[in-house]
């Protein structure tokens, strides 16, 4: 029987900054310099708001009135971006097709992914993602399932056939030649099959991703991923990511950016 996925993605966040204030005083103090700190800045804010601060040694007498968030929109008004990038994250994704990772892994920069391997890992039981736009008429859904259904019925015939013959194989080359047989038989897995995938990004590379792929309404995918990593870098980072509001259009979020 081949298992949809209902579900909407889960996006689950595994890593965030950490930022040793105790270290970071310390070091201003050999240099007699004192940070008036704002109460309530998260570890991030506070790691970016140091590290903008250090560029000019703007501590103590030199140091703006500013608060953690209006130092931080200070930055990203003047471009001055780099600095955001020494707080990254990292998000666990379930319930994603391998369409969505394909496009998600074309965000070259301050990003790193790790994604399950379907040269290694059997995908006899793999769950399959049906687009929301096929729930409008019943005649392609029961197609588009009977596709999904013979595709991996397909899929574990090449595994049984071509892993029997491996049996008698040298063990030596079987590592390769299985991995050789896993890869012919995903060959005729859709697109719709689900991908799991680990991602870090830095707080740049995250405000690029939620500006060019949170607001695209015919990508249901992206809006529903886009929303949920910025639902949880707000409370990371409110002051990082506070230009960018979640709407719901035609049932589902989309992310909008006010730049
Ligand atoms: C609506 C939409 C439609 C798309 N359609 C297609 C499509 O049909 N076919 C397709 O192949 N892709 C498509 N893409 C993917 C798109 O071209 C990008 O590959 C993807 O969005 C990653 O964006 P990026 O390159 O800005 O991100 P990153 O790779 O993370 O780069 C971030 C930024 O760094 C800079 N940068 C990165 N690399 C370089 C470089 N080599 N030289 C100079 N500057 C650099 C740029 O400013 C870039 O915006 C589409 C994307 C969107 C949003």
């Amino acid at each position: 029987m081949t298992k949809i996925l209902d579900q909407h993605p889960s996006v689950v966040l595994l890593g965030r900054p950490a930022f040793d204030v105790d270290r970071a005083l310390s070091a201003l103090r050999q240099e007699n310099l004192e940070w008036r700190r704002t109460p309530g800045a998260t570890e991030a804010e506070e790691l970016i708001e140091f590290a903008g601060r250090m560029c000019y040694l703007s501590f103590g007498d030199k140091q703006s009135p500013r608060s953690n968030s209006a130092y931080i929109h200070r930055l990203i008004a003047q471009g001055h971006e780099s600095v955001l990038e020494h707080a990254a994250w990292t998000f666990l994704l379930r319930g994603v097709t391998r369409a969505f990772t394909h496009q998600l892994v074309r965000h070259r920069v301050g990003f790193a992914f790790s994604q399950l391997s379907q040269q290694y890992a059997d995908q006899s039981g793999a769950r399959f993602r049906m687009p929301r736009a096929l729930r409008q008429s019943e005649r392609l859904q029961s197609l588009w399932l009977k596709t999904i259904d013979e595709s991996q019925s397909v899929y574990r015939e090449i595994l049984s056939e071509l892993e029997d013959q491996l049996e008698q194989a040298d063990p030596a080359v079987a590592k390769e030649e299985s991995r050789s047989v896993r890869s012919a038989a995903r060959s005729v897995l859709p697109e719709a099959t689900e991908a799991v995938i680990v991602f870090t990004a830095n707080a740049r590379a995250l405000r690029h991703f939620l500006r060019t792929r949170g607001g695209i309404v015919g990508d249901e995918e992206m809006r529903l991923v886009a929303a949920a990593v910025l639902r949880l870098v707000h409370k990371e980072a409110p002051a990082v990511f506070a230009d960018f509001s979640i709407v719901d259009v035609d049932g589902l979020p989309l992310v909008q950016s006010s730049d």
